[in-house]
């Protein structure tokens, strides 16, 4: 089918050139593909009379067109915890939120350690899934830290990159070797950086809040000291070295002086990093904590969250990431699992705390949430051209709205973000130029 896309609004830089300025275009988007972009509106294709003209042309009046955006971290918890997530629910979640691919975690149950989890990802990904879902392979057997998987079978069968996120990886040659064999098939590793002698158990950031609120705290070091061995094992072996979620500012400095140094590493940084910090974890009214709050990394000090928004308004960081994690949190804050839904969310927070108050250029937000993001895992992605697959976003940047519970699509509502006015509504998102979410 055809689909017209009528006077959206975008920018140069994003069609390929240069240049911030707004421009108005239309498109026409054909067997996947954009095939023609023009200034001026673009006939309604002639179609079979089943097909509703509004499903033939979208005017895009006042709407602001991005590249689909890629986030280089989520959960989907399928197989095994599909109640808390699957494919299907996890890619509506990102397309409400403008994202036409993620790459998803492996722990699962069972783990993505071997090629017929991956092989399974794949496969569901492809029948009920509604955006790009790239797998990534565990780096050892059961995320153990013992065994070291074969990443060249993990490849194979579809795997982008290696890690054991949701876990750190204790055993420091165990890491290096990572480093190694999958420098040699071209692919990185991601690191969930925790020391797990430093985290030691703990349920919130270690600092004034946990002493005050008598919650076991996570030392701001459990996460710089993984980063520094990483960098450093990176410059040794010329690894390509991911950050995930950094949060804190001794990481930031230590990725700051890698790549000073020219070492093969990247980092991502997520909305909740960059916009909340422990003292904004909300005292619920019998004085406990909200687990709502509760991710890991958790909320650092707000030392550590200015350094995150330096970072990136610095150009350190080189991708958003949601770490897109649905879990029932009717628990004490000790007790409930860690993390936070972010899909639907993350380019309005962005958009509106910081493309909207002047801290970063419109362009970049998207750059950080597309064509760089993609590039850690050699994805080609964010460019609106002729030719390339039409994975497209539309946003509304100007009208505010609301976020309740019913506005998630994922199957939980964990978000310290509810109740939060924004700016970046998304209202269409097409994925190889087909509609999958459409404002209501
Ligand atoms: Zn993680």
């Amino acid at each position: 089918m055809k689909i017209i896309i009528n006077n959206a609004l975008t920018t140069s830089h994003l069609l390929g050139g240069n240049g911030h300025d707004l421009v108005s275009i239309s498109l026409a988007i054909e067997k996947g593909k954009i095939v023609q972009i023009s200034e001026c509106p673009l006939p309604a294709p002639q179609g079979t009379s089943t097909e509703k003209p509004s499903e033939k042309v979208i005017d895009a009046t006042g709407l602001f067109l991005s590249p689909g955006l890629l986030d280089p971290q989520v959960h989907f918890r399928e197989p095994g915890m599909e109640y808390k997530e699957d494919i299907a629910s996890g890619s509506r979640a990102a397309v409400k939120g403008g994202f036409t691919s993620v790459v998803s975690m492996p722990n699962t149950t069972p783990t993505a350690d071997n090629e017929d989890t991956i092989a399974f990802m794949v496969e569901k990904a492809s029948t009920t899934g509604l955006c790009k879902v790239y797998p990534t392979g565990a780096l050892s057997k059961g995320l153990e830290g013992k065994e070291i998987t074969d990443f060249e079978t993990l490849q194979a069968a579809g795997a982008v990159a290696i890690t054991d996120d949701g876990k750190g990886v204790q055993n420091n040659s165990l890491f290096k070797q990572a480093l190694i064999n999958a420098k040699a098939l071209g692919i990185p590793v991601l690191d969930h950086s925790e020391d797990e002698r430093l985290s030691n158990g703990g349920a919130i950031h270690e600092g004034d809040v946990s002493r005050k609120h008598n919650v076991k705290g996570i030392k701001a070091s459990s996460e710089s000291v993984h980063v520094k061995r990483g960098c450093d094992y990176s410059a040794e072996t010329g690894g390509h070295y991911h950050v995930l979620h950094v949060s804190t500012a001794d990481s930031i400095e230590a990725i700051r002086q890698a790549k000073a140094k020219g070492a093969n590493v990247t980092v991502e940084v997520s909305p909740h990093h960059l916009l909340l910090c422990d003292e904004d974890i909300l005292v619920k009214a019998d004085g406990t904590l909200d687990a709502n709050w509760k991710m890991n990394p958790p909320l650092r000090s707000k030392h550590d969250m200015l350094a995150c928004r330096e970072a990136l308004t610095e150009g350190i960081i080189d991708a958003i990431a949601t770490d897109h994690a649905p879990h029932e949190k009717a628990l004490p804050i000790e007790k409930a699992p860690f993390g936070i839904i972010g899909l639907e969310t993350a380019f309005a927070l962005i958009y509106t705390h910081f493309v909207k108050t002047g801290k970063l250029n419109l362009n970049t937000a998207i750059d950080l949430m597309s064509k760089q993001a993609g590039a850690i895992f050699n994805i080609k992605c964010g460019r609106i051209k002729e030719g390339a697959n039409a994975d497209l976003a539309l946003f509304d940047l100007n009208t505010p709205f609301t976020v309740t519970p019913s506005f998630f699509a994922s199957k939980s509502q964990n978000s310290p973000f509810i109740n939060k006015t924004l700016y970046g509504e998304t209202y269409y998102t097409l994925v190889n130029g087909e509609i999958k979410y459409a404002r209501p």
